[in-house]
């Protein structure tokens, strides 16, 4: 870009939540001290900053702290060593030579990096993407939306409540709903299983009576100005609407939880490849996408269920990216990691058989008394047994590269 002078860094980090926090953290103490976090909200923190219920940070710290509180703990160190960060400034492009231009408040600035880091978290579906026929009233929110609302600016959005979708989001707005005073009258899920963690449903759902409609969704939307209420339909095992199943909710407001997708578009911009299923980056066991030196985590990478697994993700990436600023290349990553359809997805998709690599992933749909498998040419190599493996759950399966005989793929699978 003509006129603006090119800054030069070691790292760029674009997104400050607690993927980019991590990061930064385990870079400036792997002695990477010429990095900066850009960050497009006025404060650091992530999608953290609105989810004031507790339950964070069981894994990481052995305590339960809520969202701003476990944010906190990174801040505070980014803080504490002096890492640069600027908020208040959005990544507008990032390029697969690695430069890098944000809008900021002293206005369009551009750095030239030697590894840019992708941890932009992720979004959530709206009414857009479910395509729900009917009116186009108020009162239909994202279940983030409506979190947003209450817990950052005081607002209450509901009164009457109806909530699509059993994602975690959704039913913690329905115990914070009804703890200020909303009146959630159900749950509806459209799949046969639950998509949340099971200790949302039993604190969230089941201590607060309210009930849970599996294989249900809502299809028809009534309201002019504000939302009346709603059309809930029995489905099928195509997921198809049952004629004649139609039941009327009468309701001021309809949240939806309906899953959430990775934040890409820089990614692609930059010629990132993406992998259909998670929607985020192709990433090796470095974490580094198909173009070198860009590297991805976080909920961008793929969706996580604790935000504990994120922060130990970024710390992985970040070893993984300060050998890489040091020493130029990591080792290569020939190994494809294949599933069949009872998986849903691993990350890393490619892996090196040198190093000890944990596979995260998640499995297609409920499984009782199960192996995870990971076979190389028909030689287990490593195995876990579950009593319940759900889609809900994350699961880290180790590969110890001892295990692994020349550079064939890994297909992972389950057999119960
Ligand atoms: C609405 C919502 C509510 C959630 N509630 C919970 C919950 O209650 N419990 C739980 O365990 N998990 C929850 N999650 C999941 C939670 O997002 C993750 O556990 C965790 O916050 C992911 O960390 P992250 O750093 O990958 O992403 P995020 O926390 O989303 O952080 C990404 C950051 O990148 C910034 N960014 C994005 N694009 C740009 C750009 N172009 N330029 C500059 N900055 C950019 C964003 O502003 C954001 O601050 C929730 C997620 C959402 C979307």
């Amino acid at each position: 870009m003509e006129g603006i002078k090119i800054e030069k860094v070691d790292v760029v980090i674009v997104g400050g939540g607690p993927a980019g926090l991590a990061a930064a953290i385990k870079l400036y103490e792997k002695g990477i001290r010429n990095l900066l976090i850009i960050e497009r909200e006025k404060q650091l923190g992530g999608i953290l900053r609105q989810c004031i219920h507790d339950g964070f940070g069981l894994t990481r710290f052995k305590e339960t702290l809520s969202g701003p509180e476990y944010a906190k703990r990174f801040i505070d160190q980014v803080e504490a060593r002096g890492i640069p960060y600027l908020t208040d400034a959005a990544v507008l492009e990032v390029t697969g030579s690695k430069v890098v231009t944000a809008a900021t408040r002293e206005g369009l600035r551009q750095w030239q990096a030697k590894a840019v880091i992708l941890t932009m978290g992720c979004r959530e579906r709206t009414r857009g993407a479910l395509g729900i026929p009917g009116e186009r009233p108020t009162g239909v929110f994202t279940a983030g939306v409506a979190q947003a609302y209450i817990n950052l600016y005081n607002r209450m959005p509901a009164r009457e409540v109806v909530i699509l979708g059993s994602g975690d989001i959704g039913m913690i707005m329905a115990r914070r709903l009804t703890l200020e005073g909303a009146h959630v009258q159900a749950v509806f899920e459209i799949q046969p299983y639950p998509s949340g963690l099971p200790r949302n449903i039993e604190q969230c759902l089941h201590d607060y009576g309210i009930p849970l409609y599996l294989s249900h969704t809502v299809t028809a939307i009534h309201g002019r100005e504000r939302l009346t209420g709603v059309t809930v339909s029995k489905v099928d095992g195509h997921m198809k609407p049952i004629p004649g199943t139609e039941r009327e909710y009468s309701c001021d407001t309809l949240i939806l939880s309906v899953g959430l997708l990775p934040e890409n578009e820089l990614s692609l911009d930059a010629g990132v490849c993406l992998d259909e299923r998670t929607r985020g980056a192709v990433v090796d066991e470095h974490f580094q996408t198909n173009v070198e030196g860009i590297f991805a985590a976080g909920n961008v990478l793929h969706v996580h269920d604790l935000v504990d697994f994120v922060s130990l993700e970024a710390e992985k990436l970040a070893e993984a990216a300060a050998s890489y600023i040091k020493d130029g290349k990591l080792a290569p990553c020939p190994i494809h990691v294949r599933t069949d359809r009872s998986i849903n997805h691993t990350v890393p998709q490619q892996i090196s058989g040198t190093g000890k690599v944990s596979l995260s992933l998640r499995v297609s749909r409920p499984f009782e008394n199960c192996r995870i498998v990971v076979r190389q040419d028909d030689m287990l190599v490593a195995e876990k047994k579950m009593k319940k493996a759900i889609p809900a759950e994350m699961i880290q399966l180790p590969i110890c590269p001892e295990k692994l005989a020349g550079h064939s793929d890994l297909e992972v699978s389950v057999e119960c």
